[in-house]
């Protein structure tokens, strides 16, 4: 027990000493590549066991988009290119993980009123990834596991009793499609790094207040799971308010996208 507390120490000691780009200290277990193989494996699990939207129009603008954001972010978050799926299912969620990945659900497109308010989305899931939120998420885990059955160390595609944890460590729920929430925190985050990312982009950066209006207004009548998983929406609309200047300053207009939103989504029935 003394042994294993010490080796912990030791290896806090060796990875706290990184912070975020808004100065939030950060514990971070795992490396890059680790992370990425997780985020890969998950996603090929989530394509498996979701539908895949095959509307022509509907993938064009998701994939204007995300092309648009995805561009902007620095190599050393990913490298090569990022693959972008459009899920055909009515829940409002979209997500992103490490290795370049990147689902969109049609459920949220009808949400998002125009290609600006898609930016917002896609700015604050992709601003999770480039602040390496699950690599915090799944080091809390391991440490909390840590002294129980000697933690496993080796991360590998033949990991699969470990699987469920890491995809709840990527934000995905143990039953696939459902995205488990990250902290305030993190969420907080990701809302600014999205907020001017969105902004360098090209993307009017007041439209992730939109946004989060438009997801309150639907709250009132159903609860969308995005809203569930995405807390308090006051005051995230009162921090995007407040860092408008910032990010206004970021903003692109020479980087305007044109990515036309279809008039009509279709999404499955529930
Ligand atoms: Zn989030």
């Amino acid at each position: 027990m003394k042994r294993s507390l010490i080796m912990l120490s030791a290896l806090i000691a060796l990875t706290a000493c990184t912070s975020s780009s808004t100065g939030r200290k950060q514990v971070m277990l795992f490396s890059e590549s680790e992370l990425d193989t997780m985020g890969a494996a998950s996603f090929e699990e989530m394509k498996k066991k979701t539908p895949i939207s095959t509307d022509k129009a509907t993938n064009d603008f998701v994939q204007c988009v995300a092309k648009s954001i995805t561009q902007n972010v620095s190599k050393s978050v990913h490298k090569g290119d990022w693959e972008v799926i459009v899920f055909d299912s009515p829940q409002v969620n979209a997500f992103a993980l490490p290795g370049g990945k990147i689902g969109v659900y049609t459920g949220i497109l009808n949400v998002t009123e125009n290609q600006d308010q898609l930016g917002a989305i896609i700015g604050h899931e992709v601003g999770h990834v480039i602040e390496h939120h699950s690599n915090e998420r799944l080091s809390a885990n391991k440490l909390q596991n840590m002294g129980m059955a000697a933690a496993s160390t080796a991360v590998g595609m033949s990991d699969i009793e470990n699987k469920d944890l890491w995809m709840a460590g990527l934000g995905l729920g143990i039953q696939y499609g459902v995205i488990m929430p990250y902290g305030r925190s993190h969420e907080s985050e990701a809302d600014i790094v999205g907020q001017d990312l969105m902004a360098r982009s090209g993307f009017e950066p007041s439209a992730s207040i939109q946004l989060w209006q438009n997801m309150a207004k639907l709250s009132k009548n159903s609860p969308a799971e995005f809203m569930s998983t995405h807390p308090s929406n006051e005051t995230r609309i009162k921090q995007l308010t407040e860092h408008l200047p910032s990010s206004m300053a970021l903003y692109q207009l020479g980087n305007r996208p044109s990515c036309v939103k279809p008039k009509v989504i279709s999404t499955p029935k529930k």
